[in-house]
């Protein structure tokens, strides 16, 4: 039996691998299908913020003749996760392979790249943060759609503008990021980040100029490939920050997608679209200003409502769409001297009725009790006005108030 101690990672030798052969040192049935060790691997295992790489194990069948034997079937298989355990990376595959038999791997190299990216531009941008402003980067995640990074303290918009421009800037110096493994004397005398304390061999990603990283992961060979870093957003994380950052082809897709979506703002407003902000400002003080006109003319009409209700009516009943409590209150106390009873119903069938219901002459209390039993309604209030919900349709309301002796007159 060979003795096996871990896993050799040919991603650390050479993060440009895409495929490689390898001994399959076990396979043992695992949680969705199966958990094989290899020799070695360049299937990255997700650690250190980076999320584990995609692809396929293939048996060779005791040579180097990769063809497809029927009789051995399943000799294909699907890596969906890979998990460092120990010093061993488990891949989970969806099918069985046999332990000794050597297997050519080959993982999904555009998923991979974009984590290179992704994990690089980290680097940059955290290395300058933290050294200029003073802060530890104490969290990182890679997800489908952006990457985050928590820092220790709060960092003012214009601290993340300017590390993004510096890394941005470094970027496109493209120079060499390298990793290695430092003799314990060079380590000693080497200041770099780290989330954690480290014990054993330490691997140190270097960014000159920029960054310098305890890292296990995998990294582009230039900062040139890293492409566009753009900050998008940022909230208060713990005691710190948490930014949100689109790196690579992300973030060249959301800027066509933004730019394309401001050539349009700047076309329905026709201003230039470094304008647009403006403009909408604008927009919105004059959407106010008619709001306020609006609701000055409405209440004006209610008034008038009001005063065409002859002194004396027995009741009043009034549906309206675009009213508010406010003002069906405005316009009850306006009639309370003028009707027995009013009731005015605020909103449509669709989304319910408000209501406002005032009466000198009957006890408000109790009516609005049944009416609110009767309508599946729920609110009250103290005589002579009270004010409420229904849930109901115009119809069964104005059959519940004529059952009720109440005509719209
Ligand atoms: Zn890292």
């Amino acid at each position: 039996m060979d003795l096996f101690y871990g896993t050799r990672r040919l991603y650390e030798e050479d993060a440009y691998r895409t495929e490689f052969t390898a001994r399959v040192q076990s396979c043992r049935p695992g949680e969705g299908g199966y958990r094989i060790v290899l020799d070695e691997t360049a299937f990255y295992p997700e650690g250190g913020g980076q999320p584990c790489d995609w692809g396929t194990l293939e048996a060779a069948h005791g040579g180097t003749d990769f063809r497809r034997n029927p009789e051995t079937a399943p000799q294909f298989v699907r890596v969906w996760d890979v998990q460092d355990r120990e010093g061993r990376v488990e891949h989970f595959t969806d099918g069985p392979l046999e332990p000794g038999e050597t297997v050519r791997g080959r993982i999904d190299w555009k998923r991979r790249l974009t984590h290179m990216r992704e994990h690089s531009g980290e680097h940059i941008l955290s290395g300058i943060l933290c050294k200029r402003y003073d802060c530890s980067n104490i969290g990182f995640h890679m997800g489908k759609e952006f990457v985050t990074v928590d820092f220790s303290r709060l960092l003012t918009q214009e601290q993340i503008r300017e590390a993004e421009r510096l890394a941005n800037e470094k970027v496109m110096e493209n120079v060499e990021i390298r990793a290695e493994y430092p003799d314990e004397a060079t380590l000693a005398q080497t200041a770099y980040r780290s989330k954690k304390e480290l014990e054993g061999p330490v691997r140190i990603v270097t960014v000159p100029g920029a960054d310098c990283c305890a890292c296990c992961g995998t990294h582009v060979k230039r900062t040139g490939e890293i492409g566009p870093i753009r900050v998008i957003g940022s909230e208060h994380y713990k005691s710190g920050i948490r930014l949100t950052v689109l790196i690579g082809e992300k973030a060249l897709a959301d800027y066509a997608q933004k730019s394309d979506s401001a050539a349009k703002i700047s076309a329905l407003l026709s201003v230039r679209p470094d304008q647009t902000a403006a403009a909408v400002e604008k927009l919105l003080e004059e959407r106010n200003a008619l709001k306020l006109e609006y609701g000055a003319l409405k209440l004006r009409m209610l008034e008038e409502k009001a005063d065409a209700v002859p002194t004396g009516q027995k009741a009043y009943v009034l549906f309206e769409a675009g009213l508010s409590v406010t003002e069906a209150r405005k316009l009850a106390d306006r009639l309370q001297d003028k009707t027995g009873f009013t009731a005015i119903f605020c909103g449509d069938d669709e989304s319910g009725y408000r209501y406002v219901i005032l009466s000198k002459e009957r006890d408000v209390t109790a009516f609005g009790k049944a009416l609110n039993e009767a309508l599946g309604g729920r609110g009250g209030g103290k005589a002579p006005m009270i004010q409420g919900s229904v849930a109901a349709s115009r119809r069964e309301i104005e059959a519940y108030l004529r059952r009720q002796g109440i005509d719209r007159t």
